[in-house]
Parts: C-alpha cells; structure tokens; sequence
C-alpha cells in the first residue's frame, strides 16, 4: 500500500533528544527550545516566536491574548480544521463562518466585511495548502474595523506572501509540526508574535500565567503568579526533534518540491481536457509543497477514484468537512449556505505527498489517474 503520509527522520532526531536528555534539563525552555525559536525569528523575520505543544495550543494562546470573551465574534473560514474555531469557542466566542474562493479553498477576502458587527474582535485567515490567503486585503480591512487577525499558518512553514513569511503578516500566527506537516515534531507547534505589544503576556501565558520567563533570564529576583495561562509549553525532547528536522528544512522542501511539480506537470493534461481542476497559484503567493490536491467535479467521481485508487494500493484523501455543518456548530450557525466550502468538502482529493515517496511510486499512482479518465 503506498501511504497518503509518512513522517520522515532526518536521522539526528535520536542523537539530539539523546542530548536534551542526558543535558540535565529536560523540562521546556531549554537550549533546544532557544534554538529553534530564534532559528524562526531570525529566518522569516517573526518578531517573537514561542513553541508550544501543537498548533492547537498556539491558537488557543492567540485567543487568550486577543482577551475573547463571552459575545464576542470571530470569523473563521469554514473549510479548515476543527481548531481553528475551537480555540475560541473555548474563550466563549461566536464563529461566523466565512466562505472559501470560487477559485481556492482559501477565505473569500471579499465576503469578510459584510460580516462584520460591532461585536467582531479578530479574523482567522487559513493559508490553505501553505498557499497565501491575501493579506494586504485581510489586513486592511482589519485595521479599518480595529480587528486583530491570526493567521492559522498550521501548513504554511516556509511560504511566503509577496516576499514576506507567511506567519510575520498577522498580529500571531499558528504553526503546527505534527507529523502529518513538512516538518514535525511528532506532536508540536509554535506561536509567533508580530506586535510587540504582546511579547511580554505571551511569555506569561505560555508559562502558567507566571513570569518565570523573565525570572529564568535574570530580569527579575523572584516570579509568581500574575495572569491567567497554561502549561503551554513543549520539553526539550520535543524541541531536540524538530532542530533536526529544521537543519534539513531545506533538504526536505527540496524534495516536496521535486513531488509536488511532477504531479502538476503530469496531471496537468487531464485538468486542461476538465477531468479535474488543478488551481494556479495566485501571483502573490509561493508554494511550500505541503500537499498536492485536485478538485473533481463531483462528489460521486471523487468517491469513486478513492475506491480505485485504494483497489490498487494507494491511499488518496478528501480533507475538511465544513464545519459550520459540523454536529457541534451546526445549531449555532447562522444558516448562511457557504457554496465554495461545500464544494471544497464534497469534491477535494489529496494524493500521497511525503518525503520518501520514490518517482516509481508516483509515477503508478499518476498512471492510475489517468487510467481511471481511460486517457
Ligand atoms: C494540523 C492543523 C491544525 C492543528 O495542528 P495541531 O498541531 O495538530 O494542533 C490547525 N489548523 C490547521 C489548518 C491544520 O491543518
């Protein structure tokens, strides 16, 4: 069977927890954690970046510091993961679903001001695919309105929007490096932080609301509790895997790259004669190869290849199921139809897309599609 993912070893993850181990301090913010942190800052130009357990606990923390509470209101695009939204349902927010692009399962930039209300508080942009949502248009339209914005930047390590890094745009983003991501740390994630103003609470609520951050540097003679927070933190074993991973980030998106090409060259022929659509990228935006996916034009055909593809060893999957018509929001949500998302759940198909996936294998799982239109 030729997976969907699988997560790649760079080889030195072992040797550095070995390191973070036998070091004496295995506990968070340690020097593994240093590292990588300053390793993002002074690569993509966030102004401070904090790891943390997973993406989930970074948008979580992004919530607790944009201070949502109790009716306040959030717009979240509806085509991504549950913890884009959660994290803020858990501060008591109300979502208001936006809609994907006709043309990319990104938000629809131009269906977030009408969704506006004196009880919005923060945008959550999803840069889909790692490919940019367009953020000269989010970021305008949420300083007119005063809003904060989040980038959900879970896919997007490496990518940039005209020129700048994804993730350095918003007042945070989210990162995740779980091991279904380009590089991971089996379970793992970083916030970054691009206003100044929050580096210091961020620090607090990273450390259980305590400014033991600050302690640890020497600041100050004694820390306490100050704030509300969590144990937000990674250890250094976490840590200790992804800088192996981050000195062979390049390595790896080389490869990602190579991937991802081949199928767009390939598949390319089939899109032209609308078998499927394959979207161009938008000027503005770079591709990090997180995933390669295709749009069929119909629920039953997409269904359909997946069967074929899994009666010939080779693991193909759909993404998001909207979640405004989740089981959980779908009574809270304002009944508004998102055709654009719908479309995105009922017809969207990823292929196999890691590493270690050999041309051999990619080129049969290529085959198998265009057997499958019978070209
Ligand atoms: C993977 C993912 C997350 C969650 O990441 P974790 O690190 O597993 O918490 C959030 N948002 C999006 C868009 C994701 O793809």
């Amino acid at each position: 069977m030729i997976p969907f993912n699988k997560p790649y070893l760079t080889g030195k993850e072992a040797h550095y927890i070995y390191q973070a181990v036998y070091s004496g301090k295995i506990s968070g913010n340690g020097i593994y954690t240093q590292k990588c942190q300053k390793y993002f800052e002074d690569t993509y130009g966030f102004e401070k970046v904090l790891l943390t357990t997973s993406c989930t606990d970074a948008l979580e923390m992004a919530a607790i510091l944009c201070d949502i509470k109790s009716g306040d209101e959030v717009i979240v695009p509806s085509f991504t993961f549950v913890s884009t939204a959660l994290a803020f349902v858990r501060q008591g927010a109300k979502i208001v679903f936006a809609d994907s692009k006709n043309n990319s399962p990104n938000i629809d930039e131009s269906s977030i001001e009408a969704l506006i209300t004196e009880k919005t508080k923060a945008i959550v942009p999803v840069h889909y695919g790692g490919v940019a949502c367009d953020m000269d248009k989010i970021m305008f339209i949420a300083e007119k309105h005063n809003l904060l914005v989040i980038e959900d930047a879970a896919h997007s390590i490496h990518s940039f929007y005209k020129g700048k890094a994804l993730g350095s745009i918003g007042h945070f983003a989210a990162f995740s490096f779980h091991e279904t991501k380009n590089i991971i740390a089996g379970e793992g994630g970083m916030l970054t932080i691009n206003d100044k103003r929050f580096n210091n609470r961020a620090e607090i609520i990273w450390e259980k609301g305590t400014n033991r951050a600050e302690f640890f540097r020497g600041e100050i003679d004694k820390y306490g509790w100050v704030d509300i927070g969590s144990s937000f933190l990674p250890s250094e074993i976490i840590a200790a895997f992804l800088w192996a991973q981050i000195e062979n980030l390049n390595i790896i998106q080389h490869r990602r790259q190579q991937i991802w090409n081949q199928y767009y060259f390939r598949l390319k022929k089939l899109a032209e004669k609308g078998c499927f659509t394959i979207f161009d990228l938008p000027q503005y935006a770079t591709n990090n190869a997180h995933n390669f996916y295709i749009i069929l034009n119909t629920i039953e055909e997409r269904n359909t290849l997946i069967e074929f593809l899994k009666d010939n060893n080779v693991l193909a999957v759909f993404h998001y199921q909207s979640l405004h018509e989740s089981s959980f929001y779908k009574n809270k949500h304002d009944g508004r139809q998102l055709i654009n998302c719908k479309r995105y759940s009922d017809c969207l198909l990823r292929l196999p897309m890691f590493y270690e996936l050999s041309e051999t294998d990619q080129n049969y799982i290529i085959d198998l599609i265009y057997n499958f239109f019978k070209y």
